[in-house]
């Protein structure tokens, strides 16, 4: 761990401690260098973070960092290190005026997701990022996504509270609600896309933020932690010549508790009877069925058509405009809560988190 403490301002200083920072690197990309050896790409002791981004100097912050060791490809990322990831920044919410989480894209949104839920009542900013180039790299586009980050994080307004006192994601110049995003480009810098809401802010030569769009500051809120995430579920995706043996084995399933359904356009499935059999018989079990559009943008609306209007007979529920990554992190939520079948599905219909439109 490092703490950065930098020159600062006195008279500032004497008016307002400076402004913290928690930087957490669970792994990934960011914080790679290439072995002048081998050519491999392998993770950099994160304690040397100064000597790879000596810009941090600059800031006029107190930033700390604490690093998951070892630290991860985001593709093993899982229900028990979201917890821990939690866990950290709960433990260290009255310390740090922000925070902010350095993570493989991989599976960054699914992370993003997660926390958004998890972190009932956050009131800080958490910023997830990561890059697509190693930070160790030139062309690197890992120390504009975590500068901007920093200062996203670091930001207030007149009044001292936080400017975005949620979980997102920033990356290539793009603010977004972290439960709205999706990774659309494995080659891309500009690698996420939140499709059914629009950028929390834009980073240009100076960050403009939509302020409307940001979650209101609630002086009142308590951060209450929740580590229990159930993942009995499966994301399940339609597709043309489904076989029936294969749909009701995974629906058979004694374990599983709650399909994410991902259907065409605006929530369509087969007109089978088989089909609609098996999804009722799932539902009547207590197993609870989302319908997620297989498209990146738009909504699910099942009594648009008779392909979809069956789907809600069999008790299906509408994800309305949620991204994949979002509906399973809320559905292992809830169903980490040990709700009814019932309550689970009111609430899956309900926005907790700025998730739905
Ligand atoms: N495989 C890496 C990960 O998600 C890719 C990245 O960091 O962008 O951890």
């Amino acid at each position: 761990m490092f703490t950065l403490f930098l020159p600062h301002n006195t008279q500032n200083m004497a008016q307002r401690r400076q402004t913290s920072i928690l930087l957490i690197y669970t792994g990934g990309t960011i914080g790679m260098i290439r072995n002048p050896l081998t050519g491999a790409l392998e993770s950099f002791n994160f304690d040397h973070l100064l000597r790879h981004v000596p810009e941090l100097r600059q800031f006029n912050l107190d930033i700390s960092s604490r690093a998951f060791n070892p630290p991860i490809d985001s593709s093993d990322m899982n229900p028990s290190l979201w917890a821990k990831l939690a866990e950290v920044i709960y433990t260290n919410y009255e310390r740090y005026d922000g925070f902010v989480v350095l993570h493989g894209t991989d599976t960054m949104a699914f992370t993003a997701s997660a926390l958004s839920f998890m972190l009932e009542g956050l009131m800080k900013p958490v910023i997830l990022t990561g890059s697509q180039l190693p930070i160790g790299v030139l062309r690197t586009d890992g120390k504009e996504n975590l500068l901007t980050a920093i200062e996203i994080a670091a930001a207030k307004n007149e009044d001292g509270t936080p400017v975005v006192p949620e979980v997102c994601i920033y990356f290539h110049e793009k603010l977004m609600r972290g439960n709205r995003c999706t990774k659309i480009s494995a080659d891309s810098f500009d690698a996420f896309k939140s499709h059914n809401c629009p950028n929390l802010a834009t980073a240009g030569i100076e960050i403009q933020y939509n302020r409307h769009l940001i979650k209101p500051y609630d002086a009142s809120a308590k951060l209450k932690p929740h580590y229990a995430m159930d993942s009995n579920i499966i994301i399940f995706s339609l597709f043309p010549g489904i076989r029936r043996e294969v749909v009701q084995k995974i629906l058979e399933g004694k374990e599983l508790k709650g399909i994410i359904f991902r259907t065409f356009g605006s929530g369509n499935a087969p007109q089978a009877q088989w089909l609609i059999d098996a999804l009722t018989e799932a539902t009547r079990q207590g197993k609870v069925i989302v319908n997620v559009t297989q498209c990146l943008a738009g909504s699910v609306k099942m009594s648009l058509y008779e392909a979809g209007r069956q789907l809600l007979e069999a008790g299906i529920i509408s994800g309305h405009d949620i991204t994949v990554e979002a509906a399973l992190a809320k559905m292992m939520f809830l169903l980490g809560k040990k709700l009814s079948p019932d309550e689970v599905r009111r609430q899956m219909r309900r926005n907790i988190a700025g998730e739905i439109s």
